[in-house]
């Protein structure tokens, strides 16, 4: 059979005030879900929660990726997602996890740098670089406890 090729979709959505009401519960879940699902599919990626919008990226075989996206579109706790890039990859960037998920914190403010100095957070309109170094600095930054993260949550 003929490996698909390897995709990335990168995208920013709202949560819904319902899911803010409840984010650090329905993060854990969403992660649950995430870690037994993508696995077998072979896709792997990242995903934050700041200021009342997701930031995720999704990689791995095309029509898996697809798939899954169209299936996280329909989920209620967010809305208005919006692709902000979609693209061939020979490298995965977030290969090391099936799924990982951080709120920011204020803490995680200076990983912001650039990004956030703006008054409003509008992620929706961020090219797609912006967000993809946002993304991996994130990523370089909490690596141990995303790894540590998945770690658990799979156990
Ligand atoms: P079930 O868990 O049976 O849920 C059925 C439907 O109900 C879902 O489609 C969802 O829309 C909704 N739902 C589930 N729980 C709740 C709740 N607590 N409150 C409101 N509505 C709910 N899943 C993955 O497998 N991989 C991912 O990478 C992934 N990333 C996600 C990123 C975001 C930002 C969000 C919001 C969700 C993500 N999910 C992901 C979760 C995904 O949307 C599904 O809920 C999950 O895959 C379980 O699907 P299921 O068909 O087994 O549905």
């Amino acid at each position: 059979m003929k490996t698909q090729p390897l995709i990335r979709i990168v995208y920013a959505s709202r949560a819904t005030p319902e899911c803010m009401a409840n984010l650090s519960e329905n993060i854990e879940q969403i992660l649950a879900s995430a870690i037994g699902n993508n696995r077998p599919k072979g896709i792997t990626g990242l995903l934050i929660a700041h200021r009342g919008w997701f930031l995720q990226a999704l990689e791995g075989p095309t029509d898996e990726v697809h798939q899954l996206f169209k299936h996280i579109c329909a989920d209620r706790r967010h809305r208005d997602a919006t692709v902000l890039g979609e693209c061939a990859i020979q490298i995965r960037e977030f290969g090391l996890w099936s799924m990982c998920a951080r709120q920011l914190s204020p803490t995680d403010a200076l990983i912001l740098g650039e990004l956030d100095r703006r008054p409003t957070f509008e992620p929706a309109n961020f090219p797609e670089r912006a967000v993809m170094r946002l993304l991996r600095t994130v990523a370089g930054v909490h690596k141990l406890s995303l790894t540590q993260q998945q770690g658990l949550a799979s156990a």
